[in-house]
Parts: C-alpha cells; sequence; structure tokens
C-alpha cells in the first residue's frame, strides 16, 4: 500500500523508534530530527510518518502532509533561531542530485552563508 512503512527503510526505522535519532519537534504526520552528518549549525532532517519515496510523490499522494512537512520546517528554523537570519530548505531528487534515502524529507539549513546558486 503506497504511505505504509518499509522494513528496508531507515527513516521508516527512526519513526518507529527501532533507530535512534536525536528528534527536536514531532507531530502526528511528522518527525524532525537532527542529521547525523550536518552540513551547518543547523541542519534538521523533516520527515513524514508515511513512506514515500520523494517530497514529489509525498505531495501527489498525500498534499496536506506535504504541507505539514513544510510547516514543520519553519517551525524548525523558529525553535533553532535561525528563521531570522535565513535558512534554507531542501529535497534531494534523485541519486543524481545527492538523494541516499529514499524516504522523503526536508533539509532545514541555517546558521552559516548560504550561497547561492547551490553547489
Ligand atoms: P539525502 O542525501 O538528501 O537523501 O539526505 C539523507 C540525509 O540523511 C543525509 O544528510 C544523512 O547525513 C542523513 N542521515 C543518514 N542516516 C541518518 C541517521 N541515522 N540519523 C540522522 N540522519 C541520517
Ligand atoms: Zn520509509
Amino acid at each position: 500500500m503506497p504511505g505504509e512503512p518499509q522494513a528496508d527503510c531507515l527513516f521508516c526505522k527512526i519513526v518507529k523508534g527501532e533507530i535512534p535519532a536525536t528528534v527536536v519537534r514531532e507531530t502526528e504526520t511528522t518527525v524532525a530530527f537532527r542529521d547525523i552528518n550536518p552540513q551547518a549549525p543547523t541542519h534538521v532532517l523533516v520527515i513524514p510518518r508515511l513512506h514515500y519515496p520523494d517530497a514529489a510523490s509525498l505531495a501527489a499522494a498525500e498534499p496536506t502532509v506535504l504541507a505539514d512537512v513544510l510547516r514543520e520546517a519553519g517551525e524548525v528554523a523558529e525553535q533553532e533561531k535561525v528563521a531570522g537570519t535565513g535558512y534554507r530548505v531542501v529535497f534531494n531528487t534523485g541519486a543524481g542530485a545527492g538523494q541516499t534515502v529514499f524516504h522523503a524529507h526536508a533539509h532545514v539549513l541555517g546558521g552559516r552563508g548560504l550561497e547561492w546558486p547551490p553547489g
């Protein structure tokens, strides 16, 4: 079934509590936790509890949950005190763009200068 947990998915295991994570916020539909390999002083991942392989497939199937992910990205930025200085929300999509975990997730990056265009 679309959205069902996948046995071999790292982020489904974090949702279920089978793998530890430093959780900073949780809602009924989302979990936000610190990236294990941070690329900025603030680097938090916001994921839906439902399993979809990327943000576009989540948006197509569950648009309100994708909206929840984005709202939570903003809440994380406020909580981490990077909203004022500016932050970036990134959805790497596809291996060629650096996606390594195929469970939709938003990177929230802040706390340092962020170049444009991104690399
Ligand atoms: P992406 O490369 O866009 O698919 O992002 C996956 C992110 O997950 C990377 O930034 C990893 O550092 C991060 N990551 C991998 N394993 C874990 C973990 N166990 N806990 C927290 N973050 C993780
Ligand atoms: Zn998953």
